[in-house]
Parts: structure tokens; sequence; C-alpha cells
């Protein structure tokens, strides 16, 4: 009997997790409908290629620094992948600059969302609650989830610096910690 109970409690540690993994991995699957776009340190993805276009008009950053959206757009209709690319790289090694926090990390996921609606439906497929942020990171699936009628340089750099962070050390700082050096990020982003 002591030998069954031995072997059933091994049985069950050994699947639960696994059974645990893949129901969590299942929340953060997409559709297929779904297609992407690789830069140096992030995966962009999206349903629509006009969400990539709106994601590029919102989005103005440039490596030399801050550009405000209106007042020049850095953004290209005809290319806005490689647009993209350029803006959301050099504000992730900003990012990586300000952190003090160098190096090729795991690229993070940034997945665009149309609007306050599709954003709040990830949200509460995700986490089973009623979303009230604008914008979110999830380790787990080393994924920022944006709403791109509701984004801007400064939030995305706050959710990227979230992946650095959990990414850089061998062991995830403490969530306080984290959340800490995030808001450094916001506040010296335009030093
Ligand atoms: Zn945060």
């Amino acid at each position: 009997m002591k030998k069954i109970l031995f072997f059933l409690s091994t049985v069950i540690m050994a699947f639960f997790p696994l059974a645990h993994a893949t129901e969590v991995q299942a929340k953060f699957t997409l559709k297929n409908t779904w297609q992407r776009v690789e830069t140096r340190h992030t995966i962009i993805q999206y349903q629509s290629s006009k969400y990539l276009v709106d994601f590029d008009d919102t989005i103005s950053y440039s490596a030399s620094g801050f550009s405000f959206g209106n007042l020049f757009s850095n953004s290209d209709a005809n290319n806005p992948a490689g647009s993209l690319a350029k803006k959301l790289d050099a504000l992730y090694e900003r990012v990586q600059h300000i952190l003090d926090m160098r190096g090729n990390l795991k690229k993070v996921r940034i997945n665009l969302y149309p609007g306050k609606t599709e954003l709040g439906e990830a949200y509460r497929t995700i986490t089973g609650q009623e979303c009230r942020v604008r914008a979110w990171y999830i380790f787990e699936a080393n994924t920022i989830y944006v709403n791109i009628d509701d984004i801007d340089a400064g939030m995305l750099a706050h959710e990227m610096a979230h992946s650095i962070i959990d990414h850089f050390f061998a062991v995830r700082p403490p969530e306080a910690t984290a959340e800490i050096l995030a808001v450094y990020v916001d506040q010296h982003l335009e030093d």
C-alpha cells in the first residue's frame, strides 16, 4: 500500500505541474490569424496590418530621443514594420541604458489590440478579472499587451523595463523592486 501511495504521489507530482503549465500556456496562445514581425529586441504581434500602421503613427521615438507626435511624425505608412523596428529597438536600448542592464535578452512580445474593448477581452481571458490598466506585461508569456488607441513611448518603455528586469538577473527580483525600477525608467526616459 505504501508503495502504491508513493507511486501515486510521484505520478501526481510529475503530471500536475505539466497540466498546470499547459493550461497557463493555452491562455497565451494566439489564434492563427495573428501575424508577427520580429525586430532585434521585440516580436510585434497583430491581427491586421492596419494596426501596425496605427501603432507606428502613435509611437514617436527616435534613437536621438523623443519626438513629439504631431510636431513631426517619424512614422512611415509604406514601411510601418521597418519604421517600428527602428523606434522600438531604440526605445528598448534606451531602457537598457537607463537600467544599466545591457546585452541580448529574450525578445519581448508586444500584442497589439485596436481598442479598449479588445484589450479588456484579452485581460479577462488571461486573468479572469476586469481590466483596470491601460497596458500590462506578463512574465510567463514575456508579453506586453497594448491598446494602440491609448499607448505612448513612455508607457511602452515602462512595460519593456519589466521584461528587461525580469530577464536580466538569474533570479527575478521581487515585484515591488521591479516596479520601482520600471517607474524610474519612465521618469528618466527624456533625460
Ligand atoms: Zn509596472
